[in-house]
């Protein structure tokens, strides 16, 4: 049997169309797009057209859209470049307890540098409480950055509100819509977003690409310095073909919002009703509602999450846990940490991520699967033998 993906909040296969698109600027036209000659011209109109096509899926301007190398790129460069174009007005950052590592990583480094970050609290749902942002905020906030959709419980955040309450107080608003862009629409001028960070190889594109929509008039630091690409912000001669891909992934994800969501949405509930009514002691980590169509994370007692992957694994299904014990630390994930988990229930999570790409044959047979995997782990357990001797 082929593998049954159920990862894609991790990466995706490049898809066929846009691997389609990417082929002749990698074989034929391989200009450099700041030259003068026609091969060079190709190149031009091909990153021009790519902007537009991004530009137009988050409703902003061509010239709002820069390409960098990626959503960890995006979110570094929005972050410190706000920090050190803005340290004269003031030093203090707000973001949240459960960012990507891209963002939670980028504030520590400056508060090694003299900034103060604030990292606000998020309730049981993963949602940012709104009452805590407005405590935070201080006279020399500067930036304030919270994700639009969580990639580990899929919950998506109260942003225009966010965003409004922001603007009221003259300070940035940055977003990390890395999981949102193609799967939730986006009106960045509606929303009150001045920055936003998009990663192509979690919709379709290749890996090592993604952009940063920067709102004309914010004053950000250049990010890489040398030759004049990306207005001189982002230097380096432009990797078109990726751009080609990004732009055609942003534009076909976004034109079948509303088709994919109905289908992933059905997969992804069907999972969460069947798990939830056949195996007990488990819960739903996440918003009910408020979630990514394809963001499936339960919790499972008594088990560790690294022998549910494993077990999967034999049956063919690629899935992630909230545990990082794979990936060589021990501690448990910090999302399912700030959302109220034990440590205990923390490790025996499972992540399951659809797309349009997934079938209700491979979710029959990953529900078949998962009800025997989980017995079998529970009967090894030595905890839910002492939980079943208690219960006598
Ligand atoms: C994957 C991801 C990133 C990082 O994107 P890369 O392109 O892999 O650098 C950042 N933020 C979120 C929410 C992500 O899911």
């Amino acid at each position: 049997m082929n593998n049954i993906y159920f990862d894609n909040a991790s990466t995706t296969a490049v898809r066929k169309e846009v691997f389609d698109e990417i082929k002749p600027y990698l074989l034929d036209f391989y200009g450099n797009a700041s030259n003068i000659y026609d091969l060079a011209k190709k190149s031009q109109e091909a990153i021009k057209k790519a902007r537009k096509q991004i530009a137009d899926a988050i409703c902003a301007k061509s010239d709002e859209i820069y390409f960098t190398a990626g959503g960890s790129e995006s979110d570094n460069w929005a972050i410190k470049g706000v920090a050190d174009a803005l340290a004269d007005k003031g030093k203090h950052i707000i973001t949240t307890k459960i960012e990507h590592h891209a963002v939670l990583n980028t504030c520590k480094f400056l508060e090694k540098h003299g900034y103060d970050v604030t990292y606000i609290d998020v309730d049981e749902y993963g949602i940012v409480s709104i009452e805590d942002l407005k405590k935070a905020i201080r006279q020399d906030t500067i930036l304030i950055s919270v994700m639009f959709a969580n990639n580990e419980i899929g919950t998506i955040e109260p942003i225009e509100e966010i965003g409004k309450i922001a603007h009221e107080k003259g300070i940035y608003f940055h977003t990390d819509a890395v999981q949102a862009v193609g799967h939730l629409k986006i009106d960045v001028y509606k929303m009150n977003i001045d920055m936003l960070s998009i990663s192509g190889h979690k919709l379709g594109a290749p890996k090592g690409v993604g952009a940063l929509y920067i709102k004309n008039g914010i004053n950000i630091s250049n990010l890489i310095h040398g030759g004049g690409q990306e207005k001189g912000k982002r230097a380096g001669t432009e990797n078109v073909a990726s751009i080609v891909g990004l732009g055609k992934a942003v534009e076909l994800a976004n034109a079948e919002i509303e088709e994919s969501t109905d289908y992933i949405t059905k997969m992804r509930d069907k999972i969460i009703e069947n798990i939830m009514s056949n195996i007990k002691y488990c819960r739903l980590n996440g918003h009910p509602t408020k979630r990514l169509p394809g963001n499936v994370n339960i919790s499972f007692e008594f088990i560790e999450g690294e022998g549910m992957l494993l077990l999967l694994n034999s049956k063919g299904i690629c899935a992630t846990s909230g545990s990082a014990c794979t990936s060589g630390s021990l501690d448990p994930s910090h999302v399912l940490l700030a959302i109220g988990l034990p440590h205990e229930n923390a490790h025996g999570s499972l992540r399951i991520t659809l797309s349009k790409y997934n079938t209700m044959e491979e979710v029959d047979y990953f529900i078949k699967e998962i009800c025997g995997i989980v017995s079998r782990l529970r009967d090894m357990s030595p905890l839910y033998e002492q939980f079943l001797e208690r219960q006598k």
